[in-house]
C-alpha cells in the first residue's frame, strides 16, 4: 500500500503547469528548479506544481 502512495505522489510532483499559458507539462521537479524546462506552447520557463494550481484556483 505504501508503494501506491509513493507512486501517486510522484505523479503529482511530475506534472507542472506553465505560469504563462497554463499548459500542463510532465517533467521532473529537478528540471523545473534548474529552469531547464521549456514550455511547448509559449516557450516560458516558469512552472509550478499542479497541486498548487488546484488550491489557489479555488
Ligand atoms: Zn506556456
Amino acid at each position: 500500500m505504501a508503494k501506491f502512495k509513493e507512486a501517486e505522489q510522484r505523479k503529482i510532483k511530475g506534472i507542472f503547469v506553465c505560469k504563462r499559458c497554463k499548459a500542463k507539462q510532465r517533467t521532473s521537479p529537478i528540471k523545473v528548479v534548474l529552469k531547464s524546462v521549456k514550455c511547448r506552447s509559449c516557450g516560458g520557463k516558469s512552472f509550478r506544481a499542479l497541486r498548487k494550481i488546484k488550491v489557489s484556483g479555488k
